[in-house]
């Protein structure tokens, strides 16, 4: 039988995180690939936690530059220089996420760090159907949605098994998010609420519904809410089938 790959969540929460819900991460694995998706708090306890060794990071994807997606990103580099990781790292974003990372990495001075590992720095194009990621296990691919600032959603291409996850990022409903997500195994959409540059639960179940996808799990949601069930319910109102509200630690396979 031909093995699956695994998406684990590390963490699930919007802007505001609480001992329950990390703001939203995660982590892909396929038989020879392990890669990190933003990484907005301190990472390399949340990769043991899920039993994820964090030095066999394959590369970091950063979806954009906003501090509850980005803030752990340079305490990560430093933690695996510091584990022992010699082999160079692609960090892969759009130039904007990419020039802000470095500069703030440059101001960390990290040109001191002895015998630090190279890293990779890997922009990708604002564009429609944008190249990520490529390997035997995964093809990675991206498209720019609408956000505050530049955003990229992600879709994974599972190799062995022509599974497909898609991940909005942050993004109110757009057109090219739904075309990314047509037919997907998974979509994993944010569910911020109703506003300029987010989604509400009901906006992504619509997104769903008309994408075609085969499951709807919800993420970036208000983890402060008094009754989260109803962020559950009010994308399942529009999607056809069950939604399911995101937790940390927890797995998805496809
Ligand atoms: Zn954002
Ligand atoms: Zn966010």
């Amino acid at each position: 039988m031909t093995p699956s790959a695994q998406l684990t969540f590390l963490g699930t929460a919007f802007s505001i995180a609480t001992t329950q819900n990390d703001h939203t991460h995660f982590v892909v694995q396929g038989a020879k690939t392990t890669l990190l998706v933003d990484a907005p708090s301190p990472t390399v306890h949340r990769l043991q936690r899920a039993g994820v060794d964090p030095t066999a990071l394959s590369a970091i994807l950063l979806t954009h530059f906003h501090p509850d997606h980005v803030s752990g990103v340079w305490l990560l580099l430093m933690d695996l220089w510091l584990m022992g990781r010699k082999q160079s790292l692609p960090v892969i974003g759009l130039k904007h996420c990419i020039e802000r990372v470095q500069t703030v990495l440059k101001a960390f001075d990290v040109a001191g760090w002895a015998g630090m590992y190279p890293i990779e720095w890997v922009v990708v194009e604002e564009q429609v159907g944008a190249a990520v990621w490529e390997c035997e296990d995964f093809a990675v691919t991206a498209t720019p949605v609408m956000h505050f600032v530049p955003c990229i959603a992600l879709r994974f291409y599972h190799k062995p098994t022509a599974g497909v996850v898609v991940y909005s990022a942050d993004t109110q409903p757009c057109q090219n998010l739904l075309e990314l997500a047509h037919e997907a195994d998974w979509l994993i959409h944010e569910a911020t609420g109703l506003g300029v540059g987010h989604t509400s639960p009901e906006q992504a179940g619509w997104i769903a519904e008309q994408a075609k996808v085969k499951n709807l799990a919800l993420v970036h949601y208000d983890v402060l809410s008094p009754d989260p069930s109803q962020i559950q319910a009010g994308a399942q109102a529009v999607f056809g089938k069950d939604v399911w509200l995101a937790q940390d630690f927890k797995t998805i396979e496809f």
